[in-house]
This record gives C-alpha cells, structure tokens and sequence, in this order.
C-alpha cells in the first residue's frame, strides 16, 4: 500500500468525464457523494487525515439533489481538496478552486515514491484560469457588429465566440478568379458565372410540390436553373434583374442548356474590391446558399482581427521538424486562400493549411490520452511474479495449447503484469477468438500470486456462461468460481459475500451486482471487464476501488482498426487476437434481394427440420425506440406465420434485462426454435446449436455490425450460415458493401473498409465511443499523421508529464482553452 492517493485516484474518471465540455455531464451523475464519501473513508485507513476526508465528503454532500450550477461548484471544490493530495491532471487543475486550509493543523501532503522523470508536484504550474480568457473566447457579438438575421442563423448553430468562426472549417471553395460567361460554361462540367435574372416560371407537380425555373441571361446567351420541389420563399429571391453568382453543373438537354439546381449568390457588388470575387471563396457548412455572404464577411473580419492574435501551440521547433505552417498562416489559407492556391488540394482538405489544422486535432486528442495514461501509471499497483513455469502451469490447466495470436496476447499481459505499473489494457477480437481464454490465463496467474480476479460481463446470461466456462476449466485447478449477479437469493448472495471477503473465492465472475458496496473482496489483483463499451466510466472505477490499483484488463468483440483505436483508446494499451482457433467451420455467407425470401426461409426450413436453431434479426429502423419495437414485433408475426409450427421467440431493446435474460436462456436451452431479434442480441450469448441467421435490411446495418450478428452463429460442431436479406434497390455501394460480407470473415478486414465507407462515428457507435467528432481530420485518410501526432504527444508526456516546461506552455494553454472539452475528456471511461 501506498497510502490514500492509490484510493483517491479512483475519483479522477469520473471526474474527467463530468468536467468535460465545461461541465455538460455533470448532471448525469448518480450517487456521487457515496462514491465519495467510500473513497474518503478508505483513504482515512490508508492514512488521509480525517480532518481532509471530512472535507472531501462534504464537498459534495447531497450531490444528487444539487442543481447543476451547485454541482459545478461542488465539483470544483472537490478538486481543489483533491488536488494538493495527487497529481491532478493539468484540465482537472485547470478547474480545482483553492481549498480553504483544514484546522486544526494544515494539509498534509502525500508523499509519493519517487519516480524517475516525473516533476515533483510543488513545481506543478499554478492552475490557470477555470473559464477560458483567450482572445479565442471572445464573444463575437458586440466585437463585431453583426445583421440581426445573421445573429439569429449564429444563435441557432451555436456560434457565438471568435474560435467558433476561426475554426469553422468551409466545407467546399468556389473558385471565383475567373468568372465564365455564360457561353463559356461547357456541358458536362462543374463551372460559375455571373448572370441576370432574366424570367421565372413556377409550376406545380402534384401533391402540392412546386418547381420553379429560373433563366439567367448574360450578354453572351442565357440558361434555365430549374429548382425542383421549391420552398415557397424562393420565388421572392430570384427578383427579376437581380444578379447572381450561379454555379453548378452544365447539361445539355433537348429544351436547351440547363444547370439544375445551381447555388445561387446575390452578386450586388461584383468588382468592388469586395471579399466575394475575384478569389477563390470558401462556402460555410450548415449555410444556405444565400446566407454564405454574411458569414463569409464575418469570417474575413474575425480572420484578420484574430488569426494572428492565437498564440501557435506548436514549438517553433516540433513545427519545424514536421514541415507544417504556422496556425495563423493556416488559418488564413483556410479561409481565404491566396498565393498559390490548389483547388484539388482545397476540396479535399489536403492543402498544408488543412494537415496543418488536422494534425492538430489528432496531436491533442492523443496528448489529452498519454495525459490520462500517464496519470493512470503514475502511482505503483502490483508487481505480480510471472515467470515460465507459472506460465506453463496456468497454460497446463486449458484443454488446449493458446493458438499463436492467444499466446501474443497472454505475452503482452504477462509482461504488464510483471511491472509494478498497473496494466491498462485493451485486448481485442472476433467473438469466438478466444479472449475468454487469455482471461482466464491471465487470472491464474494473479491467483497464483495470492491475489483475486473479478470478472464482470454486462448481462446476467453472459456473467453465468462465463462463469460456468471458467468453472470447468479450473475444476482441476481447484480454484473456487463464485458467481455475483443480482438475481441470486438474498441467501445465495451473502454466502458468496462472505466466500469473497475471506479470500475463498478466488475468481469472481459476475454483472454490475460485484460493484455493489458489500461485496469487498479480500485482495483484489486483476480486474477483466468484458464488452468494456457496455460499461461506464464510473462502474470501472467503481470496481478498480475494490483491491489496491488492481490490474485491468479490458475486452471487447467489436474489431476496431488500429488507427482507429489509437485515437479512441489511445490511453489503453491495446493487444489483437487477429486469428479463430482451430476447428471452427467457417460461416457461409450469402446477399439475398428481397425477391428471393423464400430461399432464404427454405434455407431456415432445413436447419429446423435437422434439429437446429434460427436468429432472425431486425435493423433499427431509426434511433427511436419505438420503430425499433414495432420493427420486430411485426418481424415476429410474419417469422410466425411463415413458420407455424416452430416456436418463436422476441427480444428488444425495450425489454427490461430481466425479460431479455429470460428469453435469452430459452432460446439457448431449445425452448425456442426460432429468435427473433433487434440488434440487442449481440452481445456474445453462445447458442452452439444456432446454426442460421436471417438479417433482414442487411444494407441498413454497418458492416462491422453485421459481422458481430453473424459472430452469434458458427458457435458449435455444424456448418453455418448467415442470410443477408437486402430489401428495396440496391446502390452499387450497398452491394459492395455487403459483398464484403460474402467474402471475408476477418472482422479486422471488415472494420476497414467500414472506417473507409462510413466513417468513424458509425463504426465505434457514436454515442459510445466517445470518440470526440474530428472537424478536420479523417482516421482513414490521415492515417500517417495519426501516427506522427502519437509519437510526438507521448514524447512531449514523457519528457514533460505537467506540461511545465515554458516552451510547452502555449500547448497547456491550448489544451485547457481550445481542447480539454472537446478531446482530452472525450471518452467515457
Ligand atoms: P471470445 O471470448 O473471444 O468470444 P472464447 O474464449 O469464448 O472467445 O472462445 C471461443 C471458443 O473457442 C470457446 O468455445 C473456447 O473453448 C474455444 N477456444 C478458445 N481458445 C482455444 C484454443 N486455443 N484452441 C481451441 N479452442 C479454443
Ligand atoms: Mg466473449
């Protein structure tokens, strides 16, 4: 033990994860005060003065009932109790108020063990500012003075201080140095002109919908734009001799050159010297067509008035190395490009000016995660002894040598292991690869060394199939498996209890019942969360808080591309188990359109009628629940229909955990032939007798995700298959995509070119990743300066942990200013 900051420590996630975004989640925070004042009453054991413990639970008494400014403050109090005590991270210190001195006598200080590179913490820099005072935090409204409408379209996106506009990337440029009349314009090509109302004709097509032609006219000829499906208010825009930058692509039709829908922009002061001509222009997202002149002469104003004002968070040095701008000159190109312009480079965000701006996005989401990761190694957990004959004995007692990839794995953990530093580790796979196993090796070995592990699984079902694996695994080893869930008697609960705190149980396997407060284990050494993107940043600390910085290893099904994690997990080492073991017949894989069902249900016919079981799933219509219900309610009926005879079974998303355990276990005992599911069913239930799936909507669903569903089959002895059902047309896209399916079985493979297809946010799952929405950088373009970005974020921790040194001081301000809510804080848990 080293005295209370171990225990302390525990408080900082979900402290990050309230704090971040000045604060957005602080009202989702239930029970904080108990998770204090536990924290406290430990720390008092390990040594905290009650006087400090007492001021730590007071803070933030009667939490749940604050209002959120309250919290706020709370919270802010909190942090300036905690912050003489352990090394707080620089965005947590950034927001601690000074805490009153204790009476009678002063705080003590914690001593920490040495360290080698860490800076003592009396030479930490003194907490800047909470709320930021950079000129990027200047309100834009009255620095500028701004047209009422203007305020209003700024107010309702969000816009409203200086980095809002400075950072607001334009989505596409319009290149505005040479205008063409409108002669010159060729069929075919995208071009702009400037060009005169010359008519307009309105007419409806039914159902109310109304289409408008607009003929522009120059000296050199004339075109038609025609708008279809024309909001009422457009006709009053095209004023007749009005005159307009149009742009768009021009056909050439039997009535006559056209350019359908062309974005149009009032042109009253061509010629002017104005910012509007005679330059490559950049179009703002989320503006209408018409409305870009007054953001763009917003953007022009706050550009020259502030883009040199930004201090570069970049060293002049580390800038130089890699070859990028300077911010304001990158800033500056972003918004009105000049000198030697490259439209390419510019549409694809490609220009200096744009990897300028992306890698800083990437460079600080990766400092903001070896911030974390430091701060997590900071203080020493346990140095378990792992050497080969341990090894080979825990090895011994599997019915089965780990295949090649298993055994890298279990290399990496007992490695980590090994080290007094506590493990943080990620270890990824398919379903079925076999993580299940390198866990429970891993867990032999913390119990060899006198210590517990805990194992919690998101669902009562799966806690149980864990637990019952793992029972029969170590039925030789004679370890003790107690299972902990909440459904077990008040009887069978206290029992296991008591087994716990005595140290009798050895490996604890269960569901968010093990972080209940009466379970207290013994000597808790290794902590294995599975399916880690169920759990929040609380639970996990929550149960870290059992055993002394227990080692954690964390494990999920869902196959991220490495790029990909390093951004999202970039603070949890991260091991692959990239092959299945051996033995499994691969699941054949078929795309069916919507007229070939009956195959598909005939395919199902044969697989009952041999005894086996069915998976018919159903995609989310939409994110409301609802849909989602009445998509598999309906589902069921027709499944029920086409199958009268077999017995069918629902489960949703709007079943309560209990319900969905109970049909789970029904269908798993073959009380059921046929499931028929939402996506909930994901998560890694084994039915080895599941033999079919039939995914209806395939072309919904993400690729990565359809590959997790499939992973629910192929589980036993039987050759298996997944129906993929593609309703309604198909897009050449969708057919690649779910070709794809057909082809590959490697999740890793798949989960590529779903990062290429559909981007990051759909692959993690955007509310659960946490992955911070990237406005300039794309993981799968910028693969290289993700890279760069790591390698220089955790040169900069490791050289300078508290970011103190002067020339990292614009990198701490930055941090705490433009990114500490946007990245550094981003991830739950
Ligand atoms: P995961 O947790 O990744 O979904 P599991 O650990 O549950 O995977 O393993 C899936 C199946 O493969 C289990 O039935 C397990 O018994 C089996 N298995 C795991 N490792 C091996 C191995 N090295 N050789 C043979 N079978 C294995
Ligand atoms: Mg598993």
């Amino acid at each position: 033990m080293t005295g209370p900051a171990p225990i302390l420590h525990a408080l900082l996630p979900p402290l990050r994860y309230a704090a971040r975004d000045a604060f957005a989640h602080v009202h989702t925070l239930k029970g904080f005060d108990a998770l204090v004042a536990g924290a406290a009453q430990r720390a008092l054991r390990a040594g905290l003065p009650a006087a400090v413990a007492q001021q730590l639970s007071e803070c933030v008494k009667g939490f749940d009932a604050m209002a959120d400014p309250a919290r706020v403050q709370a919270l802010r109090a909190l942090l300036g109790v905690l912050q003489p005590l352990l090394e707080l991270p620089p965005e947590l210190a950034a927001l601690a108020t000074a805490a009153p001195p204790v009476e009678p006598k002063p705080v003590a200080r914690v001593k920490k063990p040495p360290r080698q590179r860490s800076i003592p913490a009396t030479q930490a820099p003194p907490p800047v500012a909470a709320v930021p005072t950079g000129p990027l935090s200047t309100p834009l409204s009255p620095t500028f003075r701004i047209h009422p409408k203007l305020a209003a379209l700024l107010a309702k996106k969000g816009l409203s201080q200086v980095a809002h506009v400075l950072f607001l990337m334009p989505r596409a440029y319009e290149d505005r140095r040479q205008l063409r009349t409108l002669a010159q314009l060729v069929p075919g090509e995208r071009g702009s002109a400037l060009a005169t109302v010359r008519r307009v004709e309105e007419g409806f097509i039914g159902r109310g919908r109304r289409t408008l032609k607009v003929v522009f006219g120059d000296a050199t000829g004339s075109i038609a734009a025609p708008f279809f499906n024309a909001a009422p208010w457009m006709k009053a825009r095209f004023a007749l001799g009005k005159s307009f930058i149009i742009s768009g692509e021009l056909k050439a039709t039997p009535y006559g050159r056209e350019m359908a829908h062309p974005e149009a922009e009032p042109a009253d002061d061509v010629g002017s010297g104005s910012i509007h001509f005679e330059r490559v222009v950049p179009l703002y997202p989320g503006f209408e067509r018409g409305e870009q002149r007054g953001i763009r002469e917003l953007a022009h104003r706050v550009v020259e008035r502030f883009a040199g004002a930004v201090d570069d968070p970049l060293p002049d040095a580390l800038r130089a190395k890699l070859g990028l701008p300077a911010l304001e000159a990158a800033l500056r190109h972003i918004h009105f490009p000049e000198g030697e312009v490259s439209l390419p480079a510019l549409a694809d965000w490609r220009t200096p000016a744009h990897r300028r701006l992306a890698f800083d996005e990437l460079f600080f989401l990766q400092l903001g995660l070896a911030l974390r990761r430091h701060d997590v190694k900071v203080e020493p957990g346990i140095a378990f002894r792992v050497d080969d004959a341990m090894l080979n004995e825990a090895l011994a007692k599997l019915p089965w040598p780990l295949t090649p990839a298993q055994a890298r794995a279990l290399g990496e953990i007992a490695a980590d292991m090994r080290e007094a530093e506590p493990m943080n580790r990620l270890l990824q796979g398919d379903v079925g690869s076999g993580k299940t196993a390198v866990a429970l090796v891993a867990a032999l070995l913390a119990l060899a060394n006198g210590y517990q592990a805990a194992v919690m699984a998101p669902t009562e079902i799966l806690a149980e199939q864990h637990a019952r694996t793992m029972q029969q695994l170590l039925i030789r080893a004679g370890v003790e498996v107690g299972l902990v869930t909440g459904s077990l008697s008040a009887k069978a609960k206290r029992e296991a209890r008591a087994r716990l705190a005595m140290g009798r149980v050895g490996l604890a396997v269960g569901t968010h019942a093990l972080l209940e407060d009466d379970v207290q284990f013994a000597k808790l050494g290794l902590v294995v969360i599975d399916e880690q993107h169920r759990f929040g940043v609380m639970q996990r600390a929550l149960l870290q808080q059992k055993g002394a910085r227990p080692d954690v290893l964390v494990m999920t099904a869902t196959p991220i591309p490495r790029t990909l994690a390093m951004a999202a997990y970039g603070d949890l080492d991260l091991s692959v188990i990239d092959a299945l073991p051996p033995g499994r017949t691969p699941i054949v894989t078929r795309v069916f359109g919507e007229r070939a069902r009956p195959q598909a249900w005939s395919a199902v016919s044969r697989e009952l009628a041999a005894g086996r079981q069915a998976y018919v799933i159903y995609p989310l219509v939409d994110e409301s629940e609802k849909l989602d219900l009445k998509s598999a309610v309906e589902g069921a009926a027709q499944v029920q229909q086409a199958f009268p005879d077999r017995r069918v079974g629902l489960l949703h998303g709007r079943m309560k955990a209990a319900e969905k355990d109970a049909v789970m276990r029904a269908f798993r005992d073959h009380q059921l032939d046929i499931l028929v599911a939402t996506t909930v069913v994901e998560v890694g239930v084994d039915v080895p007798n599941a033999t079919v799936m039939v995914i209806e909507g395939a072309e919904r669903f993400g690729l990565s995700q359809l590959h997790q569903l499939r992973g629910r089959v192929g589980r036993g002895a039987h050759a298996s298959q997944c129906l993929l059902l593609a309703g309604g047309p198909r897009s050449a896209v969708g057919r690649e995509r779910l070709a794809v399916m057909e082809s590959s079985s490697d999740g890793f493979v798949i989960a590529e070119k779903d990062l290429e297809l559909r981007g990051p946010g759909e692959l993690l799952g955007t509310r659960q990743s946490g992955l911070p929405e990237l406005a300039v950088a794309n993981l799968a373009r910028d693969q290289d300066l993700l890279a760069v970005a790591r390698r220089e974020a955790l040169a900069v921790v490791d050289a300078d942990p508290r970011l103190a040194r002067p020339e990292h001081a614009g990198m701490r301000r930055a941090l705490v200013e433009r990114w500490a809510g946007k990245l550094a804080l981003a991830r739950i848990g």
